[in-house]
């Protein structure tokens, strides 16, 4: 075993998050056992983007991976993730993602990866920003350069949840800030999950005035749209 093997078995949980069963080597965070019995979101790319995501910009693709329901092991990974201090989870899921994403051909034109941006206070609690982990992973493995800072959250926004739809929209509009000429790129827009889809389209329209040829859209995860 090489010294960093040795290293990051050390630092990492070496028990599958799921089913708590001891990790094989290759094995990261998720049992392969695990990975293979995720539930897959099976929406057509038609309805992931009927009413969620904005007409106001030229959206090419929207990729997914998960279906996300309420009480459910993605759902407890992502929980987990997030608010207990779990950036393993995001990288691990991050790789298994674009693993995904370029076996479908989803990746194929993309000029940059764009993570939606946290208010800077609530990075800096969290100490990451779960959508930029998972845009590093998908970076690092096709080679698509990551860019940081094209877009800021520019005001804190009250807590989500709960909150309606209507709410959720008006909530994201003017949100965000996009800072970077994307003239002429492909640029695709990372987050976690995709709900209602307000939080991606309020990205997506900051987005549409630095004249980015084209949009695509990447979540790890979806809710059923209801
Ligand atoms: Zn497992």
């Amino acid at each position: 075993m090489r010294f960093l093997d040795l290293a990051a078995g050390l630092m990492l949980p070496r028990q599958c998050e799921i089913c708590g069963r001891d990790l094989l080597q290759g094995e990261e965070t998720l049992c392969m056992h695990c990975v293979a019995a995720l539930p897959v979101c099976h929406e057509s790319e038609a309805d992931l983007r009927a009413s969620r995501i904005t007409r106001h910009a030229p959206v090419v693709r929207v990729a997914t991976w998960l279906s996300y329901t309420h009480d459910s092991d993605v759902a407890r990974l992502i929980r987990r993730g997030k608010y207990n201090g779990r950036p393993d989870i995001f990288v691990a899921l991050g790789r298994l993602l674009a693993g995904r994403l370029a076996a479908d051909g989803v990746l194929d034109g993309i000029d940059a990866l764009i993570p939606v941006p946290m208010h800077w206070f609530r990075r800096m609690r969290r100490g990451y920003n779960q959508a930029e982990l998972l845009a590093l992973a998908i970076s690092r493995a096709s080679g698509i350069p990551l860019l940081r800072g094209a877009v800021r959250a520019s005001r804190s926004r009250r807590h989500q949840a709960g909150s309606n739809r209507d709410a959720r929209a008006e909530n994201a509009r003017g949100r965000f800030r996009a800072t970077r000429d994307l003239r002429g790129m492909h640029v695709a827009v990372v987050d976690d999950i995709l709900t209602t889809g307000a939080t991606v389209s309020g990205v997506i329209e900051a987005l549409a005035p630095q004249s980015p040829r084209a949009i695509s859209v990447i979540t790890l995860a979806a809710t059923r749209y209801a």
